[in-house]
């Protein structure tokens, strides 16, 4: 795959997906814990990121709806929030990581729960990782990449924030990216470019998330 090549979707899959995210979400659960996991019902979609990544900015803009919690205290929630979008598609909003003021003790639980999870749930189809298009990975991220390939879990990178760089800025970090992904077996060979601000790729990732949807 090049640093040009993108997922394209036929018109009336976006049309579909758009109308399922305007459908409306309801909130199902918080989970601080692995034995707090609500029962499985419908495929599940998690995203995952950095703190302050633009992860609750994504969920909000991907359902139109100011749903999931932006938060001024990055790395505070530590819990797995569910969301059920209508009758196709649970979205679970993972607890951010790598914020630098969280406590080894903390940064342990995370990986504890996030691993159970992700080992544990038969119906989690796609882990949306998201990643600042300015920052590109860091080393956090290759670990999470790992722990998901570890799990046998699909990932997808998704570039936020992408209306903060220039062209030429978005091509680097997608090549590097795609050079990044190349050793990591669970990959999805997609990278998703978006800006909540600007509604870049928001229409294309619901189309992708949407051909996901069903029982789980
Ligand atoms: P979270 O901690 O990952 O949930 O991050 P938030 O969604 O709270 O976003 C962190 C900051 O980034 C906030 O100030 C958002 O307004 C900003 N942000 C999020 N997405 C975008 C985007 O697409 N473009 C720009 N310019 N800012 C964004």
């Amino acid at each position: 795959m090049t640093a040009a090549a993108a997922e394209s979707f036929e018109a009336a899959a976006i049309e579909a997906a758009r109308r399922l995210f305007a459908g409306g979400v309801q909130f199902v659960a918080a989970a601080g814990s692995l034995d707090a996991l609500p029962p499985m019902g419908l495929t599940e979609i998690a995203f995952a990121g950095r703190s302050n990544v633009g992860k609750s900015s994504l969920i909000n803009g991907l359902v139109n709806q100011g749903i999931a919690r932006t938060s001024n205290t990055p790395g505070r929630t530590q819990e797995i929030i569910f969301f059920w979008l209508g009758d196709a598609l649970t979205l679970v909003d993972l607890p951010g990581y790598g914020y630098a003021k969280v406590s080894k003790d903390k940064s342990a639980a995370w990986n504890t729960l996030i691993r159970s999870y992700l080992r544990g749930r038969p119906g989690l189809r796609r882990v949306c990782l998201l990643i600042d298009a300015r920052h590109g990975l860091k080393p956090i991220d290759h670990d999470v990449m790992t722990l998901m390939d570890e799990a046998a879990v699909v990932y997808q990178v998704v570039l936020t924030k992408t209306d903060k760089i220039t062209a030429p800025a978005l091509a680097t970090v997608m090549t590097e990216i795609e050079a990044a992904m190349r050793p990591h077996t669970a990959a999805y060979p997609f990278v998703a470019v978006t800006s909540v601000r600007s509604g870049l790729g928001l229409p294309e990732l619901r189309a992708g998330l949407a051909t996901l949807a069903g029982p789980a």
